[in-house]
């Protein structure tokens, strides 16, 4: 199955990480490596990709 990547960018600290994005289930909450906070996707939002990433995740780009 094909990866997808996306670039997270940390609300807390700016710091930019690439995070793998799961193909079948939505990421509400990521630990930054960077300050160790847990980003937390906004409301409207189903993952933190949706919110915070350079990429929506994939349940989102479908609709
Ligand atoms: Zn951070």
């Amino acid at each position: 199955m094909e990866i997808v990547k996306a670039t997270l960018t940390c609300p807390y600290c700016s710091s930019k990480e690439s995070a793998e994005i799961p193909n079948d289930s939505c990421v509400p909450f990521y630990k930054c490596k960077s300050c160790g906070e847990m980003i937390k996707a906004k409301e409207e939002d189903c993952c933190v990709f949706c919110s915070y990433g350079s990429e929506p995740c994939p349940l989102n780009k479908n609709k």
